[in-house]
């Protein structure tokens, strides 16, 4: 280490609060990096004037057309010489992680040495886009780095108008609430669109999230163009022991305010178990003695909340599947939008299965690569051409079940509904 710590009053305020502030983590690299010291030096200077000071270019490596962002500093003096010039080129390697984001400690520490060698030792796990962020190398150390990442068995993520490095929340491996295989759909999705990950030729970023039940802990409803869900059909599971034990320890006030009131669909009753033996269609789960939980599985619209809060004494059911949304996205020209439900439910267990998946995922990018405009998601492309269109285009026959919101009034009927509005039709005919 040559260079001193520069004084950075601004970010040093950064760490007066109560929470551990990235400034400590920058000064730490500091001690050892010349180049994380010019960094501290070029973010003062632009809490100071308010301006950013990173411009793009072209960085990559060999065989890929994405996966590098590019920054250059602009902070130059008057013989355009960097101001600081150890952080003059601070370039992010974009690496996608496990499914799952699965590391053992070994493969931690060998990342973190490959990135003291060649770049700044700053590293996130993970960024927003769902790639470890290796940030801050110098041109020349782009390639080498890379090298050794992609011998360990990491390779480059998305970026630019392509296929995007992909998510999966945690999993069947440490989660009760997993519906499916959600390592194994990440990973046969993404090795099928590795190409178009690599080599960018969309009209915009195309982006496949994973999550294992509807609590959607990748956020993959919001965050991704195309999601798979895992959600159940059939009841949801109940286990006596765990329901008493539940309830003795949280009580009457607990059970009505937390869960049967929270639920969306009004489809949790109490009742006196004596009075009643479960009907088909209802799940029962003794409170105590004399009072159960019933809960009716055809008003659940399978939100989570319930068996969230009496987890283990409420599980999701055992016909266990996905369900695939299109379209989700954050503010672009449309505003937020959430994915619409296109397939409500499907299995996800066979190798057939799996190429159904493909044969969806596939037909979708086709139609987005055909038919979107520049710049625009597959959200903001279902807007304009319509989901009708749309449907038809990636081969989905239309169901009342593709709903761009859950259903939260339990009193519609789908049954007969053709004969009520020629009914309906009928009486306005006479009244005309
Ligand atoms: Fe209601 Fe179903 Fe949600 Fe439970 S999972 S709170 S029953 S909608």
């Amino acid at each position: 280490m040559s260079k001193p710590l520069p004084d950075t009053p601004l970010l040093d305020q950064l760490e007066s609060g109560p929470w551990p502030s990235f400034v400590t983590g920058l000064k730490r690299l500091a001690k050892d990096k010349d180049m994380m010291a010019d960094l501290l030096s070029q973010l003062e200077t632009s809490y100071k004037t308010k301006k950013g000071y990173w411009k793009g270019g072209t960085v990559g490596v060999f065989g890929y057309g994405g996966g590098v962002i590019p920054r250059f500093t602009e902070l130059k003096d008057e013989n355009d010489k960097p101001l600081f010039p150890a952080a003059a080129e601070f370039h992010t390697l974009r690496i996608q992680p496990p499914a799952g984001m699965h590391y053992t400690t070994a493969i931690l520490r060998k990342m973190c040495d490959v990135w003291e060698e060649h770049g700044s030792g700053l590293i996130a796990f993970h960024g927003q886009s769902g790639d470890i962020m290796f940030q801050g190398a110098t041109t020349a150390d782009v390639q080498p780095a890379f090298d050794k990442l992609n011998e360990m068995g990491f390779d480059m993520g998305g970026a630019g108008p392509a296929v995007r490095t992909s998510m999966s929340c945690v999993g069947a491996a440490r989660c009760e609430q997993s519906c499916y295989d959600e390592a194994r759909a990440l990973r046969t999705v993404v090795n099928t669109f590795l190409d178009d990950m690599h080599r960018p030729a969309l009209p915009y970023k195309f982006k496949f999230k994973f999550s294992g039940c509807p609590n959607d802990c990748v956020n993959s409803i919001q965050r991704s163009d195309m999601a798979v869900i895992g959600t159940w059909r059939d009841n949801i599971q109940t286990d006596d022991a765990l329901g008493k034990a539940w309830f003795a320890k949280h009580g009457a006030k607990e059970l009505v305010n937390d869960v049967i009131s929270r639920c969306p669909t009004r489809a949790i009753t109490l009742v006196d178990t004596k009075d009643v033996s479960p009907a088909e269609g209802i799940s029962s789960v003794a409170l105590n003695d004399s009072q159960s939980l019933e809960i009716s599985n055809h008003d659940c619209v399978r939100c989570m909340h319930c068996v969230n809060v009496m987890t283990g004494a409420l599980a999701p059911g055992k016909d266990k599947g996905v369900t695939i949304l299109i379209g989700g996205k954050s503010v672009l020209k449309i505003g937020a939008t959430m994915g619409t439900v296109v397939i409500p439910f499907m299995k996800l267990e066979s190798d057939e299965d799996y190429e159904r998946l493909l044969e969806i995922a596939q037909n979708t990018i086709d139609f987005f690569a055909e038919n979107a405009l520049e710049h625009e998601r597959t959200g903001e492309m279902i807007e304009r051409v319509g989901l009708v269109n749309f449907l038809e285009g990636i081969g989905v026959d239309i169901d009342p079940n593709m709903i761009v919101h859950p259903r939260t009034n339990p009193y519609v009927r789908m049954d007969t509904w053709d004969e009520e509005v020629e009914k309906t039709n009928e009486r306005k005919a006479k009244a005309a």
